[in-house]
């Protein structure tokens, strides 16, 4: 278990790393971090790595987390969606700080297990949905903020189209390899679309269509999960 000590060495270790959002910071407190994590790696939970979660994905470092949830500038009356949800822990910091999350993952095993976790932890405001987060939301468009936790080389059309054109944020990490991400930050003013350049990271590859979970690897922790390296 992990004890309050891990917790508050992580939040000064955020501090520290340069995060000075209040509400970010207790966002990141709040939502404990061990419940989307398998059995394993349980004494690492509150470290500040990134972590396997099976099928080759990982729960990103909370240093990325906070940074990524800092730059997107993100208020109580904001509909954010995230594309690549993952084990759901960035969708729960986000669920925190926003009206409500829309979220979107490929694997419907990593999925099915999210929506499990999230729903125990009591969240009412996070809609989920399986498939290719790449062609984004478009019932539900635009958003006012769009947080991408998986990396393409450049930024799919159908989310630029889906971004508020009233000062909507995207927060996207890039690159052509994985040695050469960076995380930017897109912010719409009606047709015109501004870009910053943020950090460099290393996200798994966005890629495209719906995973088919059904042959060998379920996703499960109790498995053999294969899990990608931490980055
Ligand atoms: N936000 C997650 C990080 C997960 S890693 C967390 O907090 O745990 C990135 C995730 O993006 C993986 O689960 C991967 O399956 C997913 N992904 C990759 N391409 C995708 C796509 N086109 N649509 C939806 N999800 C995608």
């Amino acid at each position: 278990m992990p004890t309050d000590a891990s917790r508050i060495r992580l939040i000064l270790e955020l501090r520290r790393a340069g995060i000075v959002d209040a509400t970010v910071l207790a966002a990141i407190e709040s939502v404990p971090r061990e419940r989307f994590i398998p059995e394993t790696f349980q004494d690492q939970a509150w470290e500040d790595i990134a972590l396997p979660i099976g099928l080759g994905q990982t729960i990103s470092q909370p240093r990325v987390v906070a940074m990524m949830t800092e730059a997107l500038c993100v208020t109580k009356r904001h509909r954010v969606l995230e594309i690549g949800t993952g084990s759901g822990y960035q969708a729960a910091v986000l669920a925190h700080l926003c009206r409500r999350l829309y979220t979107i993952e490929r694997h419907p095993a990593l999925l099915a297990r999210a929506e499990e976790i999230l729903k125990a932890l009591g969240f009412t405001n996070i809609v989920t949905r399986a498939g290719d987060g790449m062609a984004g939301w478009p019932e539900l468009a635009p958003f006012d903020r769009i947080l991408v936790t998986a990396a393409p080389r450049t930024p799919p059309q159908a989310l630029l189209d889906q971004l508020s054109p009233a000062g909507g944020i995207m927060v996207i990490p890039m690159g052509e390899t994985a040695d050469s991400q960076h995380l930017w930050r897109i912010t719409r003013t009606g047709g015109a679309f501004a870009r910053e350049k943020l950090a460099a990271v290393r996200f798994v590859p966005l890629l495209p269509g719906l995973a088919d979970d059904s042959k060998g690897d379920d996703g499960s922790w109790g498995n053999g999960s294969r899990g990608g390296a931490p980055r």
